[in-house]
């Protein structure tokens, strides 16, 4: 249906590189709906036009500029930038309903049939589960509720620091009111879950169909080598759930790469979207240090770059030669130091 949608947010390139990853996502599993990302003032070019192609919009949303509520909110709370970037989703009145999803969650099987939930719907988060966790949720734009939720923020803040501080507090009831708007948990499935409760992984978590990289260390955080699928680095010691990180990087080297490289032509076809991680606390760099000093093969191409940009657009990169991950990820190297 044309008036309802999913919708994201990116602030910054790391997490427009999550947002690829997600709206690539939805895609393969066939979503009849719209697909909305909104993104802060600063996301690169390259990576915007990256998001063109992969959503219907691509809303540059900035509360500074805004000189409206939300700039003042922003004035009394300054800590709630992000947040109230994320609350303007809530402005988009020209869907009757639409899905949030963090630019963190990947979607592993069609899930259109959320749109048959009321607003607030949303899962239990597993650290608390009498709060919803705001990585998933239902919710109907209205300019008058976002009005309120504004002035919610402006008085009351937030008591995570976060989005989902304002949202538990503004919606307050989710806990106890209506069952239907509990959405099951396996809608926004968050690696924390997985080791508190290994049984009820075992027992449901093939039945997932939202996964959600929620806490410090983002899919973007780690490095991956296509040749042994490994996944190394981050700030924890092991990856908490390896097979659904593969399924992100796998996703994002097979169908966002090429479609980053388009952006570029000739330029390296991955590096714009790695610039903002020089300043992103989630990386780390002693991965890439260790890494870069073992050797490589050469990643001069030995066709033409229109040939293998073509190459690309059949879906026939050469993973284990030229496009190894290996090669690609000496490329961010560089970007990174
Ligand atoms: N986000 C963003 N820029 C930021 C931080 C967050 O665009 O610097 C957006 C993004 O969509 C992200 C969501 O806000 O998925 C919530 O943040 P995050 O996923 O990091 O929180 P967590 O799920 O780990 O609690
Ligand atoms: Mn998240």
């Amino acid at each position: 249906m044309a008036d309802q949608a999913f919708v994201t947010l990116a602030t910054t390139d790391s997490y427009a590189r999550g947002a690829m990853v997600l709206g690539k996502s939805l895609r393969n599993n066939d979503t009849s709906k719209k697909m909305v990302v909104l993104i802060g003032p600063n996301v690169s070019e390259p990576c915007q036009s990256a998001l063109r192609r992969i959503y219907d919009d691509v809303m540059v949303v900035n509360v500074l500029d805004s000189g409206d509520t939300a700039h003042l909110a922003l004035l009394q709370r300054p800590e709630l930038g992000v947040t109230l970037t994320k609350l303007h989703c809530w402005t988009l009145t020209q869907f009757s309903k639409c899905v949030f999803m963090d630019a963190d969650t990947l979607v592993l099987s069609n899930i259109d049939e959320l749109f048959d939930r009321e607003e607030l719907s949303a899962a239990p988060d597993p650290g608390w589960p009498d709060c919803f966790n705001s990585g998933v949720f239902v919710f109907r734009p209205s300019v008058d509720t976002y009005d309120k939720l504004l002035q919610y923020c402006t008085e009351k803040g937030s008591f995570d620091g976060g989005d989902q501080g304002v949202l538990n507090g503004f919606f307050s009831n989710w806990a106890t009111a209506d069952i239907s708007k509990h959405l099951p948990f396996i809608y926004n499935l968050s690696s924390i879950a997985i080791y508190t409760y290994l049984p009820a992984f075992k027992q449901f978590g093939s039945g997932a169909k939202v996964v959600h990289f929620l806490g410090q260390t983002k899919p973007w955080s780690y490095t991956f080598d296509p040749h042994t699928k490994q996944i190394s680095g981050g700030v924890q010691d092991a990856p908490t759930h390896p097979a659904f990180l593969l399924d992100w990087w796998t996703l994002y080297a097979s169908t966002v790469v090429p479609v980053l490289q388009e952006q570029y032509g000739d330029e390296p076809f991955v590096s714009g979207c790695l610039e903002s991680q020089e300043s992103d606390p989630t990386v780390t760099t002693e991965t890439v240090q260790e890494e870069s000093s073992t050797s490589h093969a050469s990643v001069e191409p030995e066709m033409s770059s229109e040939q293998r940009k073509e190459q690309w657009e059949q879906g026939q990169a050469d993973y284990m030669g030229m496009d190894s991950f290996d090669n690609i990820k000496r490329k961010l190297d560089t970007f990174l130091k």
